[in-house]
């Protein structure tokens, strides 16, 4: 599909933020604060281009839709408060419903406790055709898991199992899981949504000075904040041991959630056009089937 002027400049603002190879990669090289020299008083003109950037999704969506045969699966990863609801809503605003797929993943549940930690997420998989979207998944498993050994307590392994080697176990696992996922036509883009402490500190005083914004508040998120450390040795850790060709990380820059809305679109845009999508042709045989129906229709 040829993309509009507009639409391009969505997709190309989002190269820079790709990781597809983790190994050389650091957080501290990526800034919360950068705007790709878009500064405040161009907001007007990210608007315009995000606007851009969704219409050309919807077309390639009905395109994905139609064909049948690639299916996309968006993973967003962020701490609190760094726009993961936001990113869903505006980017995915121009997107049919019925070809889209939202979960949300929460601390789990008993029953999912009993299982291995993929087995709820495996069940979530878009379907061809479509595409899912996660927020938060599995690799909170790398995470707050991590980050908390009491959630890891929880699970119950072997203990033989829970070795120094764990995390590095987990990484290998999913790199594994998310390139079986691209052999079978699920193509995986991660978003990790990179907010820095300081915005978040500001948007959680606004969720407690602003009434409408009071229901968004949670203690327990002020309290996650004092693990801010070692949340991002974890996030750095993971991205560096779980970026790939196959499944890149966007390491994406979320103080100003304008700028982060449009990134994120840029990449769902390079996604879908990575993947060649088109119109299914009706076979000859099926050509004569149509014009009798036409000539049918006319004559009634
Ligand atoms: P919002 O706050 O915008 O509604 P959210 O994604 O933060 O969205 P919450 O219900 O606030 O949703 O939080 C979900 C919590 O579940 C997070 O703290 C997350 O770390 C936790 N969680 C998700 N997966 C796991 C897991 N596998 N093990 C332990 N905790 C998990
Ligand atoms: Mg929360």
């Amino acid at each position: 599909m040829k993309l509009d002027a507009s639409a391009r400049k969505a997709r190309d603002l989002a190269a820079p933020y790709r990781v597809s190879d983790g190994a050389a990669f650091r957080l501290k090289d990526v800034d919360p604060d950068d705007t790709a020299g878009l500064g405040n008083s161009q907001k007007p003109l990210a608007k315009e281009l995000l606007a851009a950037g969704v219409a050309a999704l919807s077309d390639l969506q009905d395109r994905l839709y139609a064909q049948d045969t690639w299916a996309v699966l968006l993973i967003i990863q962020a701490m609190d408060a760094a726009g993961k609801d936001g990113v869903i809503k505006h980017v995915m605003s121009g997107i049919n419903p019925q070809g889209c797929q939202v979960y949300s993943f929460k601390t789990p549940s008993s029953e999912e406790l009993d299982h291995d930690y993929l087995w709820r997420c495996q069940k979530c998989l878009p379907e061809r055709g479509r595409i899912g979207i996660f927020n938060r998944s599995y690799y909170e498993e790398v995470l707050v898991v991590r980050v908390h050994p009491e959630f890891l307590a929880r699970q119950r392994l072997p203990q033989a199992l829970v070795s120094g080697q764990l995390w590095k176990d987990r990484y290998e696992d999913i790199r594994h899981f998310e390139r079986y996922l691209g052999r079978n036509g699920i193509a995986v883009r991660k978003f990790f949504l990179h907010v820095s402490p300081e915005e978040q500190r500001q948007r959680f005083l606004e969720r407690l000075e602003n009434p409408e914004k009071n229901w968004k508040f949670s203690a327990a998120d002020a309290q996650e904040r004092e693990h801010w450390p070692a949340y991002m040795e974890a996030y750095e850790d993971m991205i560096r041991h779980t970026a790939t060709d196959v499944a890149p990380w966007y390491v994406v820059p979320a103080d100003h959630k304008w700028f982060t809305r449009l990134v994120v679109a840029g990449a769902v845009i390079d996604t879908l056009c990575s993947l060649d999508l088109k119109f299914p042709i009706v076979p000859p045989e099926r050509t004569a089937e149509l014009a009798a129906a036409r000539t049918a229709l006319l004559n009634e």
